[in-house]
C-alpha cells in the first residue's frame, strides 16, 4: 500500500521543495517507488527536474478538478521516480475548489486510484494554509516538516501544528507527523545550533538527526533540472540528503 506523505509548512523558502526533490530521488535510488505530487503554483518541484511547464497537455491541476491521474503523471530524471507536474492553474485551483461539493478530498481521491503502484507519493505543498493544504493533509497518512535554522523558525509553528489538528479532527483522523526536517544550518553560527535544540524541545524525539546544511550546490540544482544525486553527488548537500533518505527509510520502517 502507498503510503502519502505531505511535506508541509506555510512559511514560504523552509526547504520544502528542495526536500521533496531531493529525498524523493534518493529514497527511489534505494529502491522504492516514488511519485512526487506538486500541488504548488509555482511549481518549483516540476521545474526543478527539468520539466517545461508550457510543453504540458495536463497536470495536476486537471487531476485535483477530476481528471484520472494516470494521465498526469510523467517520468523524471530518476529511475523509479515520477510526478504529477504543478503549473502556475492550480491558483486558479485554490478558488474553484471552494464551490465544489467534496472541496477538501479531490486530492485524495485523484490518488487513490494510483497509491498502490507506489511505495511513497511525497506531495510537495504550497506556502499557504489554503484549500490546496487542506487537500494535501487530508490525503496524506502523515507530514514531514522542514524548519529553516534561523531565528524565527518556530514562528508560525502554532499555526502548523493547529491546522493538523483541524485536518485530523473532521477530515483524517489518521493523520501523523512522520518528522521534522532542520534545513539550511550553518555550523558557523551559535544561532543554528540553539535553534535545532529549540526546535527538538518542542518536537521532542521527532527531529531527524540528519540536519541538511546550507550548501550552494543544493540551490543551483534546480536551475539545472537536476536532483543534486545527479547534479553533484559528492557535494555536503547531497551527503546530507541521502542520509536523510536512510534515516527515513530505518524509522518508516521500523
Ligand atoms: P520552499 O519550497 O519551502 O519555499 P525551497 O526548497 O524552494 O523552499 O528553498 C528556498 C530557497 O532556498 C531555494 O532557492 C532553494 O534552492 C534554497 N535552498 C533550499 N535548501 C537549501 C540548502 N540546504 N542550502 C542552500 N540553499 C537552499
Ligand atoms: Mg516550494
Amino acid at each position: 500500500m502507498g503510503k502519502i506523505i505531505s511535506i508541509f509548512n506555510q512559511k514560504g523558502g523552509v526547504g520544502k521543495t528542495t526536500t521533496t526533490i531531493n529525498l524523493s530521488a534518493y529514497v527511489a535510488s534505494m529502491g522504492k517507488k516514488v511519485l512526487i505530487a506538486d500541488i504548488d503554483p509555482q511549481g518549483n518541484s516540476t521545474s526543478g527536474l527539468g520539466i517545461d511547464k508550457n510543453e504540458l497537455k495536463c497536470s495536476m491541476y486537471d487531476v485535483i478538478m477530476g481528471m484520472a491521474a494516470d494521465k498526469a503523471i510523467r517520468n523524471t530524471v530518476v529511475e523509479n521516480m515520477d510526478i504529477i507536474p504543478g503549473t502556475v492553474e492550480l491558483a486558479g485551483a485554490e478558488i474553484e475548489l471552494t464551490a465544489k461539493f467534496n472541496r477538501e478530498n479531490m486530492l485524495k481521491d485523484a490518488l487513490y486510484e494510483i497509491k498502490d503502484r507506489y511505495d511513497y507519493i511525497f506531495i510537495d505543498c504550497p506556502p499557504s494554509l489554503g484549500l490546496l493544504t487542506i487537500n494535501a493533509l487530508t490525503s496524506s497518512n502523515s507530514v514531514i516538516i522542514p524548519i529553516q535554522c534561523e531565528f524565527y523558525a518556530l514562528e508560525g509553528v502554532g499555526q502548523l501544528m493547529n491546522t493538523i489538528q483541524l485536518v485530523k479532527k473532521s477530515l483524517n483522523t489518521n493523520l501523523e507527523i512522520q518528522g521534522v526536517v532542520m534545513s539550511m544550518f550553518d555550523g558557523r553560527t551559535n544561532l543554528s545550533i540553539e535553534v535545532v535544540e529549540e526546535v527538538k524541545k518542542y518536537f521532542k524525539g521527532k527531529v531527524y538527526t540528519t540536519i541538511i546544511p546550507r550548501n550552494v550546490k543544493l540551490a543551483e540544482a534546480p536551475s539545472h533540472g537536476l536532483p543534486i544525486m545527479i547534479y553533484d553527488k559528492n557535494s555536503r548537500g547531497a551527503e546530507a540528503y541521502r542520509e536523510l533518505a536512510q534515516e527515513f527509510l530505518e524509522y518508516d520502517e521500523e
